[in-house]
Formats: structure tokens, sequence, C-alpha cells
């Protein structure tokens, strides 16, 4: 297994492409604003080198008896599937950001078993070509981008409906070799730390749109892709001032990774055309994407927790009943979160690969409840530390000769020697509920993973109204029960 050094010293051996502020990156590793992100994910090599972590961080690959990153494990039984979303705690807590490597995990989980399915039907040998790729990622201990998502320009039209082909990653040229693809896949997290790319179709397509099911895995270097580095708010802070962060050392990022004629080997495809697997693929990947957040938006939540109980207790209010009710309020709903996930989990099933997956109803709810109790969480905390939130002013003016004395003296915490400690708890909050935290936390909170309205789909398609209509007939009826017939 790779330590946190091992994993920047590769990442600096690959040149990949990548844009930021109109400008190309050449060091990505040592970038100000970049770096935050790649922090997060050497903590999940950090945590698997800790005798403390090794149950949590590390397990045993089904394929050879190596222990390895549990980042790339493919899980085998429903204590593997518990045991991802406890990890996820432990790094959102650890982390306080997105830490980027589930993604890539969860769709590693996904080809195992859809890989596995499609060559039972169509005679193709995707599984072995999958499970040469994964063994590389374990024995590597690789991070693996998950591209899910395309572009898709005009919603209301399909793939072959767009004015422009592109806005859905396609298949445009196939040979004895392998396939060329154009395409790009937004909001990747985690893409520039990542070294590889998997992509995989966005959406369940029909027959006619056999270019468009596409799955395959490139290295991050491969020539013709590319990456642009998505805008977080606050993100120039970090050139700034430790102290206006809130949090310096992590973070999180999306950036858009671009496919200009990219050449794969067929030794690296996993899906060529088969339609009819499109949506089971999505469907899985979702199902497990969703459980995972069950995890990390809780550790973040922790946090975020934390954070406003020390505000509180600075302000001098940590004993009024009104907060002690909503810091209860907040952790009723952040282990609300937690208990989706670890619900989902218990009532796994195993595919026909042999893997397991989450029960994708709860995954699904799960997710839901994560599009909201983030945001009540927040608003609870802010609502806790008042206005100095977006009052505050700048680190510069606590540091300056000019106005440092009088700021300390009316910005003083309960506890006059506390003021740095209070100050510092307050960036952290507006890290999380408005600055670059809050990308993670909140929004990619309702739009990752799948946005709400995708979740209610599939609980709708779930839910088996059917059966519900009939255990309520069942009340009703004037029937004898059967101890009294
Ligand atoms: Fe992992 Fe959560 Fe980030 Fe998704 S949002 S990649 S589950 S940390
Ligand atoms: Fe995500």
């Amino acid at each position: 297994m790779k330590t946190p050094q091992d994993y920047l010293a590769s990442l600096r051996t690959m040149k990949r492409r990548v844009y930021m502020h109109g400008k190309q990156i050449n060091d990505i590793v040592d970038n100000p604003i970049i770096r935050p992100s790649t922090n997060s994910v050497a903590m999940t090599y950090y945590l698997a080198q800790l005798d403390e972590y090794q149950d949590l961080a590390t397990a045993k690959s089904h394929l050879n008896g190596n222990m390895i990153n549990r980042f790339t494990h493919i899980q085998q039984n429903k204590e593997d599937l518990l045991k991802k979303v406890q990890l996820l705690r432990l790094m959102g807590q650890k982390t306080a950001s997105c830490f980027q490597r589930c993604a890539g995990l969860d769709a590693l989980n996904t080809l195992y078993s859809v890989t596995y399915d499609i060559d039972r039907v169509h005679n193709t040998n995707y599984h072995s070509n999958f499970v040469k790729f994964l063994n590389y990622v374990q024995e590597e201990d690789l991070v693996c981008d998950a591209a899910m998502t395309d572009p898709k320009g005009n919603r209301s039209l399909s793939p072959l409906q767009q004015v422009d082909p592109d806005l859905y990653l396609r298949i445009v040229e196939q040979n004895e070799e392998g396939i060329i693809v154009r395409g790009a896949k937004a909001h990747q997290t985690g893409a520039i730390n990542s070294h590889e790319i998997i992509v995989v179709p966005t959406a369940s397509l029909n027959s006619e749109a056999k270019a468009y099911a596409v799955a395959f895995a490139v290295p991050a270097d491969t020539i013709g892709v590319s990456f642009i580095y998505g805008r977080q708010p606050s993100d120039l802070r970090r050139l700034v001032d430790n102290w206006d962060v809130g949090n310096r050392k992590f973070g999180g990022h999306e950036a858009l990774v671009i496919f200009e004629n990219v050449f794969v080997p067929w030794e690296r495809v996993f899906m060529c055309g088969e339609t009819d697997f499109t949506r089971v693929l999505v469907e899985r990947f979702a199902g497990y994407h969703r459980a995972s957040y069950g995890g990390c938006k809780t550790g973040v939540g922790d946090v975020l927790i934390g954070t406003a109980a020390k505000i509180a207790h600075h302000s001098g209010v940590d004993n009024s009943s009104h907060i002690q009710d909503k810091l209860v309020e907040m952790v009723h709903l952040n282990e609300t979160l937690f208990s989706c996930g670890i619900a989902s989990s218990t009532f796994g099933n195993r595919l026909n690969a042999g893997n397991y997956i989450v029960d994708t109803l709860l995954a699904n709810v799960c997710k839901l409840n994560v599009t909201r109790f983030p945001f009540e969480i927040s608003r609870l905390a802010q609502e806790i530390c008042g206005g100095l939130l977006v009052t505050l002013p700048a680190a510069e003016d606590f540091k300056s000769p000019l106005t440092g004395e009088i700021l300390y003296k009316y910005f003083q915490a309960a506890n006059e020697e506390d003021t740095e400690e209070k100050i510092k708890a307050i960036r952290l909050l507006e890290y999380l509920t408005i600055g670059p935290g809050a990308a993670c936390y909140l929004t990619e909170s309702v739009h990752g993973a799948g946005s709400p309205q995708a979740q209610k789909i599939m609980i709708r398609r779930l839910a088996n109204f059917p059966e519900k209509i009939n255990i309520c007939q069942y009340i009703y009826k004037d029937n004898n029960l059967p101890w009294e017939e």
C-alpha cells in the first residue's frame, strides 16, 4: 500500500493537462488552491498506515488475499458495506471535506458485477478485462475518478437528439486495437487528484444509442484527456491568509474532464454498445454512491456540530437551553443520515458476480435526506453563531497594528484569552456553510450522486405501491382472522 508521500510522488510523475483560472497548471501537487483537495485524498493513504484504523481503512483483496486499501476493495459481504460507510464518516471527520476517493470505489464495485452480468448475456469478455484492471488498481493502490455525468446540453433531448453529438461522451471509431471516444464528463470529483479515469454512461439508453453505451478506464495523463478546474466560493482566500480560510489543510474539488479523440485499447473497455445494461449500471452505481453520502456527510456534520458547540462556548451561551436544544437537533439530523447509510448496508444483497450491493431503496432514502438535512444543520449552526459569521473583519485587520488591538477588545470571547480560538471556529463555520466547504457539504449534497428528483424516481420505482395497497385492503376487509376460523 502507498504512503501519503508515495501518493504525492506518484501524482508528480503524471504529466496531465490541467487548466485553472485561465492558465495551464503544470505543478498540480504544490498548487495552493488544489493542494487542500490532494491532502484530503492523501488522508485515505495515511489512515491505512495507522494500526488503530487497520480494520476500517484496509481490507483483504478477494483476488489474491493481499492487504489493500479499502478504497480499492470489492465488497464481499454486508460487513464490508458497513465498514465502508464507517470509514467514510471517519474520513469526513478527519478532513471536513470531500475526500474524493469513494466515487471511484463505487464505480469499481459497480463494474465488477455489471461486466460479469454483460458477459453472461452477450458472450463478451469485459469481466476479465475489468478484473485485470482491478488487480492493477489494488496492487498500485490507485485513486480512480468515476466519470459518469455528461454535460447533457438540452436536457429535454436524448443523446442522439442533441444538436452537438459530443454533449454525451461517445464512441467515434472502433478498430482492431480498441475504440476512440470523444466528449466530456462534468462535475468530476477529485479528477485532478486521480491516477485513473473510469468512464461509465450517465443514463439508461435505448438500443439506438449504442455509441453512448461505453465504459472504460484510462490513465489520467492519457493523450487527449484534459481537465478544467471548477471554481469554488472564496477559493482565492487560500492565497491570502491562513486564518480566513477556515479549513486550510483540506478541501475537495471538481473538474470538467474533456476527451478529445482518446484511444482506449480493448483490454481497458468494459462496455461497448450493450445499451441493455446501461440502466442496471446507473442504478447500481447510484445505490452505492447514495449510501456513501450517509457516511461522508455525517463525518463533516460531526465537525460542523463541534464547531457550533465551540462557538457557543466562546460566546458564553453553551449552557443556554435553546442552544442545547439546537445542538441536539443537529445531532439528531446527522445521526439520521448515518442510520440510513448503515441501514442500506445492513440490508445489502449478494449479486451474481459474488460481491454485495446496498439496499437500493434505503440508499435512495439516505441520499434524499442528505439533500435536505445538511441545510437544516447548517442553518442551526449559523443561528447559534450569530451575525459575526458574515461581519467579522479579515484576519489582516486582527493582525494590523492599526486595528488589531481594537478588534481584540470588541470581539473578545467570553474568556478573553480564547478570542483567537473563537475567530478560527467562526471561520471554519464560514468555510463549511458558505465557503469552499459548502460546495461539498451543501451543494454537492443536493446534486452529487444524482439530484433529488433522481432519488424520487427510484423511490417511486422501488416503493411497491401495489403491495402497500394490498396490506391496506387486508386491514379493512371484513375477513375472519385465521385463528377465528
Ligand atoms: Fe466521497 Fe462523499 Fe466526496 Fe462522494 S461526496 S466522493 S462519497 S466524500
Ligand atoms: Fe460526490
